[in-house]
C-alpha cells in the first residue's frame, strides 16, 4: 500500500493529529504539534536505515534531540491505544515493526 517511510509519516501524522484534537482542542494542528510533525517527517526522510529501517524505539542511533524524543514518547504512550480503532491498519503495521530486527547500519551499507 504506502512504502515504508511513506507509511510511517502517515503513522506519525495520524497519531499526532489524535494528540492534539484531544489535549490541545483544535479543529487543525496547533503550531507546536505542527513542529512536531514537521521534525517527524524530516528525520524520516533523513533515516540512515531507509525502508529498512527499525522501529524509532528500537533504533540505535536514535536521530531525536532529547526533548523532540520526550514529546515523541508522550504523543505515542497517548494516542497509541487510540490507533487501534481509528486506523486499525496502521496500527497492526507499526505494532509489527516494532518486532522487526535492529540490523547493522554497517552491514546494511554494504
Ligand atoms: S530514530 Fe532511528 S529509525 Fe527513527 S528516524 Fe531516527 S535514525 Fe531512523
Amino acid at each position: 500500500m504506502f512504502d515504508r517511510i511513506a507509511r510511517e509519516k502517515k503513522t506519525v501524522e495520524k497519531m499526532i493529529s489524535i494528540y492534539c484534537r484531544y489535549n490541545h482542542r483544535t479543529a487543525e494542528l496547533c503550531n507546536e504539534c505542527s513542529e512536531m510533525l514537521s521534525y517527524a517527517h524530516n528525520k524520516l526522510d533523513k533515516c540512515p536505515f531507509g525502508s529498512d529501517k527499525p522501529a524509532c524505539n528500537n533504533c540505535p542511533v536514535h536521530c531525536y534531540r532529547q526533548q523532540e524524543k520526550e514529546k515523541i514518547k508522550e504523543i505515542m504512550r497517548f494516542a497509541g491505544p487510540k490507533m487501534l480503532t481509528k486506523h486499525p491498519f496502521l496500527a497492526i503495521m507499526h505494532l509489527l515493526d516494532r518486532n522487526r530486527e535492529v540490523r547493522d547500519l554497517k552491514k546494511q551499507k554494504k
